[in-house]
């Protein structure tokens, strides 16, 4: 799972958080929180797999910066990211944009690709000026959820049978 630890204006908010933010609130409180559940899920035990499988052979990885990324291609200044599916793509393409961000402000001009290796497609990812302020806000948003004493409400949805948290939330 790629990280990412930042910038001053949103300390230690990593792409993770940002990922979660757009698939459910809580599960982003949760996670801030440290609270983790044990990774049995099928579909956990099959990304993983995809992920290792992918870039293990490659090895590269890059990791610099408090940033961790599947693998970076210096040559063509792409950031890629490995997912299994792209059933969340909205949260997979917002987590990319939030590190092509970081990799601006660092004054280093990246697009990204989210490589899926089970569906053999890939999909490029590019940051609007639009896209950075829409990306202020939901750092600021990913912070003000973070400081709730409690964790939002359970979503009941779909995904929600696919979530590490579905014991926590449900039963
Ligand atoms: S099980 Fe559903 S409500 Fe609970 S954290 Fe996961 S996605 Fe959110």
């Amino acid at each position: 799972m790629a990280s990412i630890l930042l910038n001053s204006d949103h300390p230690t908010i990593t792409g993770t958080q940002v990922n979660y933010y757009l698939i459910c609130h809580r599960k982003l409180w949760l996670f801030s929180h440290n609270i983790t559940m044990e990774h049995t899920s099928e579909a956990v035990e099959i990304g993983s797999l995809v992920h290792e499988q992918s870039y293990a052979r490659k090895n590269k990885e890059l990791v610099f910066d408090g940033i961790k990324i599947d693998f970076f291609d210096k040559n063509h200044g792409v950031i890629h990211e490995v997912k299994k599916s792209k059933k969340m793509e909205d949260a997979h393409f917002w987590q990319l944009k939030y590190y092509i961000q970081h990799f601006k402000k660092l004054g280093l001009d990246v697009t990204g690709k989210i490589d899926y290796p089970l569906i053999r497609k890939t999909q490029t990812v590019e940051l609007s000026a639009d896209d950075e302020v829409k990306l202020e806000d939901m750092l600021s948003d990913i912070i003000k959820i973070n400081e709730q004493e409690l964790p939002p409400h359970v979503i009941r949805a779909k995904i929600c049978k696919q979530c590490s948290y579905y014991e926590l939330c449900y039963v």
